[in-house]
Order: C-alpha cells, then structure tokens, then sequence
C-alpha cells in the first residue's frame, strides 16, 4: 500500500468525477476516514496534504487525535451516543452524524457550556435500512425547525451512509433523493445548506456527479483496515 499513490488516484478520480458533472473539483472537500487506522497513517496524510480527518468512534478519536498533527482537523462520521456529546464538542469541528432532535438538543447544550458554536450535518437514513442511523427524511423534516431553532448549531447540510451495493449505479437514485431533500430543507430554512456529505470508497464518483460536497473515504487511501472499524 503507497499512501502517496492512493492520495494521488483519489485526487484524479474526483476531478474526473467533477469534469463529468461540469463541476470545479474545489468545490468537493475530502475527508480522510482514518478510523482502525494508527496515528501514524494520519501524520503521513496530513504530510501528503490532506488535511481533514473523520473519525465513526468517540473513544477511539480521544485516544488518537492527541498523536496527530495539530493542523489536521477532524470530523466526526459515525453514530454519535448522547453520552459522548462533552467529549465530541472537545475533538471535532464538525458532527455529520447528528440523526435525532434529542441528540441535537444535547449537543447543543454541551456546546454552550463549551462556549462553543458547532457545525452539523444531518444524518439522513433515505431507504429505511434497519441496519443504519440516521433520520427518515419525514422525520427530518418535521424536526427541522427545532433543530435550526437550537442556538449553538449551525445546520450547514445532510449527510447520508446509502446501502452497500456492488455496483455504484444502484445508489444514484439515493444520492438524487439527498439532493432533492436537501433543496427542501433550504427552502424551509430560507437558506442554503452549503454541504452533501455523501460517497465512500466504493461510490464516491457517483456521489460527486449528484452533488456531493463532502466525500468521506478510508479504505481507497488507506488499504483494508488493520481491525473490524466499521
Ligand atoms: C468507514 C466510513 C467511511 C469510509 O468508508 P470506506 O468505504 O473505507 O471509504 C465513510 N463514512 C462513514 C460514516 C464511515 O463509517
């Protein structure tokens, strides 16, 4: 595994991606999913030019993030439990993974005592798949207001994990689906969200061609991970 290498195929796929879309390749920001991987593995990054991280684990991005370049920045991916808001508040500058009111209210909470504003996604669960977080888009949009109303949040867009599928073509109706929710959300909000968090590994070109902003991929720069991180 060349980190260097995979750094520069990543690169080339996504601006290749942008170039089918019509879109300028600044317009996709990628984050480094460093979950299961060691902190050397983000020095090594960060030496290459990356320089936003995600992690899935509160605990696992406390005990990883101390070892890291002090540059790099960290987003939090991953189902996030209302216990770890505290410490969450402390080690990201983004939750994608908000995917509930209650969480939302808690986070926001833990930011004000942190004197802190933080930026979210919401974490939609567009298909209903049993196995995932994230809020049905009803749910989300019966919830929206209060969650905007929340002082300390800034809601900045959605974020979505769709279903595995071997080929990447099945998932375009889902990332279509995020697109239009998140159009719907602007328009209740009267704003617009800035960011689409969506595309692994395995789906990422088609996640940019819909309209992703944000790609969040580990295993094609990072090789397999060394333990069950998922
Ligand atoms: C692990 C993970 C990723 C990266 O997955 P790869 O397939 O390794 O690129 C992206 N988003 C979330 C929420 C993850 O947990």
């Amino acid at each position: 595994m060349d980190l260097e290498t995979n750094v520069r195929a990543v690169r080339q796929r996504i601006e290749a991606a942008c170039a089918r879309a019509g879109r300028d390749p600044n317009e996709i920001t990628l984050v480094a999913v460093t979950k299961g991987q060691p902190p050397e593995s983000v020095c090594a990054a960060a030496a290459l030019g990356l320089t936003l991280f995600g992690e899935n684990k509160v605990q696992e991005a406390k005990a990883k993030i101390p070892l890291c370049p002090g540059r790099a920045r960290w987003h939090m991916v991953g189902h996030l439990q209302t216990n770890k808001c505290r410490d969450a508040v402390g080690l990201f500058e983004m939750i994608q993974s908000v995917d509930s009111l209650r969480l939302a209210e808690e986070l926001n909470r833990r930011a004000e005592q942190a004197a802190k504003t933080m930026p979210i996604l919401l974490e939609v669960n567009a298909v209903g798949e049993a196995s995932k977080f994230g809020c049905r888009p009803d749910q989300l949009l019966a919830d929206l207001d209060r969650i905007n109303a929340l002082p300390r949040l800034e809601i900045q867009g959605l974020m979505t994990v769709p279903p595995w599928a071997i080929d990447p073509e099945k998932v375009r109706p889902v990332f279509r689906q995020m697109r239009e929710l998140k159009a719907r959300c602007e328009q209740l909000l009267g704003a617009p969200l800035p960011h689409l968090s969506m595309g692994m590994t395995g789906d990422f070109e088609v996640a940019i061609e819909e309209g992703a902003t944000l790609v969040r991929i580990g295993t094609a720069l990072f090789g397999a991970r060394p333990r069950a991180g998922a």
